[in-house]
């Protein structure tokens, strides 16, 4: 009789283990994915909130690279939001300047459109300033990133983007910030190399307007780009109002150009001290580069943090999109879907597209 009771209290374990064994699995295999901290509420005190999650231990220097938005634009982050973290943390805003004209294409008139904008709580520091160098990497298209040199200056980095579309990428979040805003003018240069637009005859209506937003004058008065002067910009894309100019198609040169941006991202973070907050607002079709930006399409959604720059973008895109209504609003909006960086990005190893969302209250 006992060995009959012995055999069923085994027989109960294994039943057990069975019932519960996939669900706690389950349940390990969630603990360890990356956590994305949620507020719906976007304040100073939320913001506090979201960075202490994160659990973030600076060393050195910080640096909190954010974009001044370019002259004219109205869609960059409210700099009174982030007043109390920056000068509590005593980070210094950096940015390296752009590789076109305009307000932020050198030191002097960078920090200038800074102050302007109202950056100019905390000490600002364009990181190109004394120039660029070049940091070893192992890739598909890069064996080296350019970074500016005052990089080195830094221990560590809060990375701050907002979360907005755009019209090379599809949308612009934590990645995009990362390569192009460390990216150094010559390795902007390099991400946008063999990116060029096609205008299609059929829905211009040959307004003028895209050949007054190329910042290199490569659009000509009969309305042909001049690929030998095109740096692939994407400003004429965002800039059209009737959808006429279209980047190369996601499947040929539209997808190498996001598989750039996250293996420029790669290299610039490697063996850095990085973490990442991004502001899900005023969530125009546009970049914060574009001067007279087209207003917000959609209402605010929030401010996403972690330490997982992937995991971060990716839940941006989805929450956007959940409040949006539709799979890809990025690609609704600009024509370019963006979901090839971050597939990419997760498979070079740059970060997880799965997450756990925590929602803070
Ligand atoms: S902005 Fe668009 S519609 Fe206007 S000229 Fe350029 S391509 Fe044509
Ligand atoms: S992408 Fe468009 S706006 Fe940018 S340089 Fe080329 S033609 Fe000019």
């Amino acid at each position: 009789m006992k060995k009959y009771s012995f055999y069923a209290f085994l027989w109960a374990l294994v039943c057990l283990a069975g019932f519960y064994g996939p669900q706690a699995l389950a349940k390990a295999q969630e603990k360890a994915l990356p956590e994305v901290y949620f507020s719906k509420e976007i304040s100073p005190a939320r913001l506090k909130a979201a960075y202490a999650r994160l659990d973030f231990k600076p060393q050195g220097k910080l640096g909190v690279k954010v974009h001044f938005g370019e002259e004219g634009n109205d869609n960059y982050v409210p700099p009174a939001l982030l007043r109390e973290l920056v000068t509590g943390l005593k980070g210094t805003f950096v940015e390296t300047n752009t590789l076109y004209g305009g307000s932020r294409s050198d030191s002097k008139t960078h920090i200038a459109t800074a102050r302007k904008h109202g950056w100019g709580y905390a000490p600002v520091d364009i990181l190109d300033t004394d120039g660029e160098t070049a940091v070893p990497y192992k890739g598909k298209y890069f064996n080296k990133v350019y970074v500016g040199k005052g990089m080195a200056k830094y221990g560590s980095f809060l990375v701050v983007s907002h979360f907005k579309g755009h019209g090379g990428a599809g949308f612009g979040g934590a990645l995009k910030n990362l390569a192009m805003g460390f990216g150094s003018p010559a390795g902007k240069k390099a991400q946008h190399s063999g990116q060029f637009p096609t205008i299609r005859y059929s829905k211009c209506i040959k307004c003028g307007i895209c050949i007054k937003e190329c910042p290199v004058g490569a659009i000509s008065a009969d309305y042909v780009i001049d690929r030998a002067k095109c740096i692939g910009c994407g400003k004429c894309v965002e800039s059209c109002p009737y959808k006429a100019i279209a980047s190369a198609p996601a499947s040929t040169k539209g997808a190498a150009f996001q598989e750039k941006i996250a293996e420029y991202a790669q290299g610039v973070t490697a063996g850095g001290r990085f973490t990442y907050i991004n502001l899900l607002m005023n969530i125009s079709a546009a970049c914060d580069c574009r001067s007279g930006a087209p207003a917000p399409f959609m209402g605010d959604v929030g401010i996403l943090a972690s330490a997982d720059p992937v995991a971060l973008d990716q839940a941006s895109f989805d929450l956007v999109n959940k409040a949006a209504g539709i799979p890809d609003v990025f690609e609704h909006e600009t024509g370019i879907s963006g979901v090839r960086a971050l597939e990419y990005a997760e498979k070079i190893g740059l970060g997880s597209r799965k997450y756990r969302l925590v929602e803070i209250k």
